[in-house]
């Protein structure tokens, strides 16, 4: 059965040469990195998870492909049951490790490739979606870890790729080769590519004729020759290397261990090449990765916020103001929120519909309504955590100042609270609550597939004012109504409109 232990993935890795620069240092391997490490532990927790009977129904499914089982993380959505099954894995996933698990934006990326890839043949006779197919078969077989870079550097925001300045603002392809293509540029804000066998590369943006140097999408080996990371700082993420009661969340990462990728002139070979440019499909492909992915909020931020609300529910009990009704009511925002968002992404999966490749499409305007409500309800969630565990959260001594005798004491005896709790609890559940509660992750939140001004556009498309202007017309003007009712006359006063007035029927 084509399912990877935690201690398979962690080999698998070991095995590979990735080029990476965390601390501005090229390290020797990243799994032996104390800053990778918590990265590595939390997509382990993705591998444990699907080998546990109990879960098994979630964590993994059949493959459409080959028949086999495998895990989630790798399936092509088949139904809207397979949507809803996501989600709910994502919430899970977000119980387990209390931050983000990396996987999904590979995830969604294999489902944006293979949808687009079929209607690019269908437009064009191309033959991508074969040769994808044939690459997902082997993902799925060996049950890989695929990190998901769209997001280009963009240099100046108000301007095209080709009118950039610099013409690797975006990635591109700066040599076609009889057996594959050479790319060059760079995708920010990688989430766990540093620690992922693979790198789907696709474009960040929709296209215009001239621009077919930028309509690439590839795999990538992440340890490819000419493939670089640059590890991002994190809030706090030094105090991972010290050890002691001061890290927060201890065995898992805060948000995806982000890196710059670099492609400093990488040849990938025709087979791992799905569109090569093909400008007229990469809106297609930008706008299915982003529908999929912004509904995923609501499963991974629901299971981290049931793991802050249980950490501020404690926080509570040890501060003995758990039994006030105005810290209970609280708690219930916080309840609220996580469960508004959850709800609208099973529904977005609960409506999705069938693409023309097979596939399964979430609900658009439900995704990005979850994905819009995320950037609120976590910066909101965490400001009630924060009101809730009370001004410690910024001020409390470091864990030195408890081995040290001459001062233990008087840290242990102030910060005491409810006896029944030893003072290294209100510690470490305090510094779990500001390390996930920190500038890195509500920016996640925030930024995460898209920026909220991208879900406000893609709202507005959607909405279609035009049907509600005629929805409004229809119910203040219509007259289709059950004849012989005492309805009141709108056209008995001279104020009364000069609108021509319409059956429904007609
Ligand atoms: C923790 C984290 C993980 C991520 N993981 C991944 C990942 O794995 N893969 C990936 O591909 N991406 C990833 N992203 C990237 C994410 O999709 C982007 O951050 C997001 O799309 C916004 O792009 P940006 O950060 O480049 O913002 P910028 O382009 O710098 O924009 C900043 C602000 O300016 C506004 N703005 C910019 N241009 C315009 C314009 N023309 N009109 C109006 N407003 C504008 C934006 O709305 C935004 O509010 C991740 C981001 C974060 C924070």
């Amino acid at each position: 059965m084509p399912l990877k232990t935690p201690m398979e993935y962690v080999d698998s890795l070991r095995n590979m040469k990735i080029r990476a620069y965390i601390g501005g240092e090229l390290v020797e391997n990243v799994v032996d990195d104390p800053s990778v490490a918590p990265h590595i532990n939390t997509v382990a927790k993705t591998y444990e998870l699907a080998h546990m009977p109990e879960h098994a129904d979630i964590m993994t499914t059949t493959s459409h492909l080959t028949g086999e089982r495998i895990h989630r993380y790798t399936h092509i959505f088949q139904s809207s049951d397979d949507l809803i099954k996501k989600i709910q894995m994502l919430r899970l996933l977000g119980q387990a490790t209390g931050t983000c698990f990396q996987r999904c934006v590979g995830l969604d990326a294999l489902n944006a490739m293979y949808a687009v890839s079929y209607e690019v043949d269908q437009d064009k006779g191309t033959d991508y979606h074969e040769r994808f197919k044939k690459y997902l078969a082997y993902v799925q077989r060996e049950d890989l870890m695929l990190a998901g870079a769209m997001t280009d550097p963009k240099g100046h925001r108000a301007k095209k790729p080709s009118q950039q300045e610099d013409p690797d603002q975006f990635v591109r392809v700066v040599e076609q080769r009889p057996d594959g293509v050479v790319i060059r540029g760079a995708k920010l804000h990688n989430t766990g590519g540093i620690n992922s066998h693979e790198i789907l590369v696709l474009p960040g943006t929709g296209l215009v004729p001239g621009e077919e140097q930028y309509a690439i999408a590839c795999a990538v080996p992440a340890d490819a020759e000419g493939v670089v990371f640059i590890f991002g700082r994190q809030s706090n993420d030094s105090r991972k290397l010290e050890g002691g009661c001061d890290i927060g969340n201890t065995r898992f990462g805060v948000v995806g261990g982000e890196a710059m990728v670099v492609f400093d002139d990488v040849f990938v070979p025709t087979e791992r090449v799905f569109l090569n440019g093909e400008i007229e499909h990469c809106a297609q492909l930008v706008n299915y990765f982003a529908t999929w992915h912004r509904a995923n909020y609501g499963g991974c931020k629901g299971g981290n916020a049931d793991v802050l609300i249980g950490a501020t529910a404690k926080m509570t009990r040890i501060l003995c103001t758990d039994r006030n009704s105005i810290v209970k009511d609280k708690l219930f925002e916080m309840i609220h929120r996580t469960e508004t968002t959850f709800a609208s992404a099973i529904g977005s999966s609960a409506l999705g519909y069938q693409l023309p490749c097979g596939s399964f499409m979430t609900d658009p305007i439900l995704a990005n309504t979850v994905k819009q409500n995320i950037t609120r309800n976590v910066y909101e969630i965490g400001r009630l955590s924060h009101d809730l565990a009370g001004g410690f959260l910024a001020t409390m001594p470091d864990s030195k100042a408890f081995d040290n005798p001459e001062i233990s004491g008087w840290v242990r005896k102030y910060h005491t609270a409810n006896p029944e709790y030893d003072v290294m609890e209100r510690i470490r559940v305090g510094r779990y609550i500001e390390n996930m509660t920190s500038v890195t992750t509500m920016v996640e939140a925030m930024h995460g597939a898209g920026s909220p001004q991208a879900q406000r556009i893609a709202m507005l498309g959607q909405a279609d004012i035009e049907g509600k202007i005629r929805m409004a017309d229809e119910v203040i003007y219509g007259t289709n109504d059950v004849p012989g009712l005492a309805l009141p006359d709108v056209n008995s006063t001279a104020a009364s409109d000069e609108r021509p007035r319409k059956k429904l029927d007609d």
